[in-house]
């Protein structure tokens, strides 16, 4: 699993700082996370490519969020894409769009399914499994839970390397021979079998205050990556508006015992680099897998041993 954080700011792009939108990579499926003003232009600046992109999850419909949609949408098409894309929001996200297709003239090169998902449904998008849950914000808004499928059967390459030996070829090639028979669910030799590794779970919070049901919604999970618009001595504010801390992310992260926490959602009071490292001190005092990634960076997610 990769993930390239393409803005971390919260309600107002700054001059160091894009809008919320996070590209996330499951096996060869290709996720957006929100899609706030200037994405198409960060991912032009990524490693990511937005012509494969499958789907795009919306959180809710603040600005900041699903500003970037219909430029991204008009690129594809001028770039000729023929490959359908989804995209996935709460309720009234089919108006929505249908607005976003009709603000500038454009003619779409590739069929769109938009679908709506009401909190607490569950679906499976490209053999990823998503459960969904209501965010405490402003407006309605989902949080999602993405969980990659366990494979039933896996080759091990150890068993794999030694019979390359033995036989005086490539192991690589008979690696992929191997693997394409494992996909077209035919029957492999069981020695050349290896430990199925779970897949990987992630969880996006969108905007939302704390609320316990996050917690439990989060708990265990590879990666958590959560909202943390405030300061941290803003609490009464945060909870007013519906955000959280930084705090109580890095809170929420430690609690719900994630492997990854990564914050984003930064509000335009956290001013520049300064205020972004003392974010990042702050929230690994007290969860030091607590992370504040850099725009661009890309993260690589392996599997638990
Ligand atoms: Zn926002
Ligand atoms: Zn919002």
């Amino acid at each position: 699993m990769k993930l390239v954080f393409l803005g971390i700011g919260g309600t107002l792009p700054t001059r160091d700082r894009n809008l919320s939108s996070v590209a996330v990579e499951i096996g060869k499926i290709r996720f957006l996370l929100d899609c706030g003003e200037g994405t198409q232009k960060q991912l032009m600046k990524s490693n990511f490519s937005y012509m494969k992109l499958d789907a795009i999850f919306l959180s809710h419909f603040h600005g900041d969020h699903i500003l970037g949609i219909p430029g991204l949408l008009q690129t594809l098409s001028l770039n000729s894409r023929q490959k359908e894309l989804y995209i996935i929001g709460p309720p009234g996200t089919v108006k929505l769009i249908q607005a976003m297709e009709e603000i500038s003239f454009y003619s779409r090169s590739f069929p769109l399914h938009v679908a709506e998902v009401s909190p607490g449904e569950s679906f499976t998008l490209f053999g990823v499994k998503v459960d969904t849950l209501a965010s405490e914000h402003s407006l309605p808004g989902l949080i999602y839970r993405l969980s990659e499928p366990t494979p039933k059967r896996v080759l091990s390459r150890d068993a794999i390397r030694e019979v390359a030996k033995k036989k005086g070829v490539s192991p690589g090639e008979l690696y992929r021979e191997y693997m394409e028979k494992l996909e077209r669910g035919e029957d492999v030799d069981e020695e050349l079998l290896g430990v199925s590794k779970p897949g990987r779970v992630l969880v996006y919070t969108g905007d939302t205050a704390y609320f316990p049901g996050l917690l439990d919604f989060s708990k265990g999970v590879d990666v958590l990556i959560s909202e943390a618009t405030f300061p941290s001595e803003m609490g009464e504010r945060a909870k007013e508006w519906g955000h959280m801390t930084v705090a109580q992310a890095a809170k929420l992260g430690r609690d719900a015992e994630v492997r990854y926490l990564f914050l984003v959602h930064f509000s335009p009071r956290i001013k520049g680099e300064e205020g972004v490292e003392e974010v990042r001190r702050e929230a690994k005092a007290i969860f030091p897998r607590a992370v504040v990634p850099e725009e661009l960076a890309e993260y690589v997610i392996k599997k638990r041993r």
